[in-house]
């Protein structure tokens, strides 16, 4: 059956691409359970390849880890964010390295160096067996062979022989390089038929073409020399056009100079000159066009055949191209962990998620020193029910738990101070209001369908996050459906669930739910105002603050004073009672407004004055003169 697939799918790429296919490479079965499964959403909402908001490439996890040498570690660092490992083996095999590379600090750091100097092989490759790789191209394979030996050293001084072979293949590509290195003139163009592309001494042949040619260049610039003599005339010259070839040109005022017995042939009329030709001229222009011709035939062929042994060796360049794209990512994730301090993850096979001070690792990077680090433990637990006001952190909390653990199964090291983890098989997250406007979706639509997702493929071995479910929907509703949901991914599937919510009559839910636990992020009240402390604590929070949040943003007193009335109307009745709420029954409380007219205006004199054009005694004037409006 499988057999069957495969030959299908060669014959339709045969069928498709209609050219050589020698850099197809060997199939792998692409197992989709070889990989921590992140879906779309995950994708978008944990911003791995781009922001969401502006889809900006900055910000994101990729570029945070992104110091790769080369487009190979860069490529295949993106392929390890979206498909993270699931293989313990395959995972600390990783972790060593990175340790190995800490060790070996300076080593790694010229690994770097040296592999800034390694071009796109995959590209190359590509582009070789597809024969439309130009000179350029091969120079720069050679360029990329060329540091083959330095980094096989590093990679052994490092410790790196058991994880990296640079053996395999070692002579083969040093060969490859020395063919290159007597072939490929050092400034050869982009173009195939202009010639410039082999190095003298490559080809015997094509030396003594270059040397014909380098004679007849000398011939013309002798029989200029004479025929000015012959004829007297300084400024004749010979050229070159496509259309006539050589010829003598001798400007108007000159021609009649020209005598019959010299044997000139006039060819072209220009408005200030004439054109010649001479028998002795026309022959020489057969051999040295020939020769320029058979010289860049010869050019084009050695370097089809140069390509041809390029191509031959497709394999090698390959393997050689994933060796270098692994060893650039590691140096990269090395890197990493060594400026921001992260740490080597434990892996365990118990479930237990144990992360002490963990960090939001491009949060971090913006913030330094004002992040404010925090812990989760959940050993039995499967839900995490995390209360706390807007703003506080909820968010970037389950994020960052979600982010450590890619991190963690990519093989890096991640931000915390320590880590112990357990391997999960999918990440599913509902995070934010992202309006699917486009495809007409609306956001308590997309929310639920993002739900809809993870309650029909979690498993035990998941992490699920839901951020705030419910909110797109009126309160009892959103209330009702949070609840439900939690007790279903409670109960029936197990799987390792952050659920952040405003809701807090749903803490109760503790009480019942054996593996639940409440965390909240905490924040305090100092006269009204919110101070935001992104800590997470353990038990619930007992208010919401959504009214201190509205004052932060600068809602007008008169509505925030109106909400706090409403607000513990509602807490005192329990249920929302028309009359109570009515406007009718609401006094607006007397707010004493420091700036009345007269105030405001003094205010503005205030504002207006210019220190700088008033003398001491005007300016004393003008203070008793305010301070005078101000008292009567
Ligand atoms: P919530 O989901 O509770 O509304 P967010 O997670 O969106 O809150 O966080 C709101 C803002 O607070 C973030 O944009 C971030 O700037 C800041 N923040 C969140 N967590 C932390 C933290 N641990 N340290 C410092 N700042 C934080």
């Amino acid at each position: 059956e499988e057999v069957k697939n495969y030959s299908c799918l060669l014959n339709y790429i045969m069928r498709t691409q209609k050219r050589t296919l020698v850099h197809l490479q060997k199939v792998i079965k692409y197992d989709i359970d070889g990989f921590l499964k992140i879906d779309l959403s995950s994708r978008r909402n944990l911003e791995l390849l781009e922001t969401l908001r502006f889809q900006n490439k900055k910000n994101t996890l990729l570029s945070l880890l992104d110091k790769c040498s080369t487009a190979l570690g860069s490529r295949f660092l993106k392929k390890s964010i979206l498909f993270p490992l699931v293989n313990a083996k395959d995972i600390t095999r990783r972790y060593d390295i990175i340790d190995k590379m800490k060790k070996s600090f300076i080593e790694t750091s010229d690994l770097r160096q040296i592999l800034n100097d390694v071009y796109d092989l995959e590209r190359l490759v590509g582009r070789i067996s597809y024969e439309n790789a130009n000179p350029k191209d091969l120079l720069q394979l050679k360029k990329s062979l060329s540091r083959l030996p330095k980094i096989k050293k590093l990679n052994k001084l490092i410790g790196l022989e058991a994880y990296f072979d640079f053996d395999k293949n070692y002579d083969v590509l040093l060969s490859l390089h020395n063919t290159l290195e007597k072939s490929m003139s050092d400034d050869a163009p982009f173009t195939l038929k202009e010639g410039g592309i082999i190095k003298e001494g490559y080809d015997k042949d094509l030396d003594d073409l270059r040397l014909i040619n380098q004679n007849s260049k000398d011939f013309l610039l002798k029989l200029e020399d004479q025929e000015r003599r012959k004829t007297g005339i300084k400024q004749l010259k010979v050229g070159f056009n496509k259309v006539f070839g050589y010829y003598i040109e001798v400007s108007k005022l000159n021609s009649s100079l020209i005598k019959d017995d010299y044997g000139y042939i006039r060819k072209q009329t220009l408005s200030n000159a004439e054109r010649y030709i001479t028998q002795e001229l026309k022959e020489k222009e057969t051999m040295i066009l020939r020769a320029e011709e058979k010289m860049l035939d010869l050019e084009y062929q050695l370097f089809c055949d140069i390509r041809s042994k390029c191509k031959d060796h497709t394999y090698s360049l390959q393997e050689l191209a994933k060796t270098i794209a692994e060893l650039d990512m590691m140096q990269s994730l090395a890197k990493i962990a060594n400026e921001n301090k992260y740490v080597r993850p434990q892996l365990n096979e118990d479930g237990v998620i144990s992360i002490k001070q963990g960090r939001h690792p491009v949060l971090e990077a913006t913030r330094k020193e004002t992040f404010i680090p925090n812990d989760i433990h959940m050993d039995q637990e499967v839900v995490l029910l995390i209360t706390g006001p807007n703003m506080s952190g909820k968010s970037t909390y389950m994020r960052q738990v979600a982010l450590i653990i890619i991190m963690a199964q990519m093989g890096s090291f991640v931000p915390a101070k320590s880590a112990n983890l357990p391997i999960f098989d999918q990440i599913f997250t509902r995070i934010g209001a992202a309006d699917d406007i486009v495809s007409g979706q609306s956001t308590f639509m997309v929310e639920m369908i993002e739900v809809n997702n993870a309650l029909l493929y979690a498993t035990s071995k998941s992490l699920v996050l839901f951020d705030e479910i419910g909110r797109g929907t009126a309160t009892y509703d959103g209330m009702a459906l949070a609840q439900a949901i939690i007790e279903h991914v409670h109960t029936n599937i197990a799987c390792k669930t952050l659920f952040s919510t405003h809701y807090h009559e749903l803490t109760v839910l503790e009480k019942d739910l054996k593996h639940l636990r409440n965390v909240h992020v905490s924040a305090e009240e100092q006269k009204g105002d919110i101070i935001f402390l992104h800590k997470v604590k353990d038990g619930a929070i007992d208010k919401s603050y959504g009214v201190n949040v509205a004052k932060l943003a600068n809602i007008p007193l008169p509505i925030v004073l109106r909400a706090t009335d409403i607000l513990h109307k509602l807490q005192d009745n329990k249920s929302y009672h028309n009359q109570i709420l009515s406007p009718y029954n609401y006094v607006a409380p007397l707010v004493y407004d420091s700036k009345t007219d007269q105030e405001a205006d003094i205010l503005k004199q205030l504002k207006k004055i210019n220190i700088y054009e008033l003398s001491p005694l005007e300016a004393l004037n003008l203070l008793s003169e305010l301070q005078g409006k101000l008292k009567k």
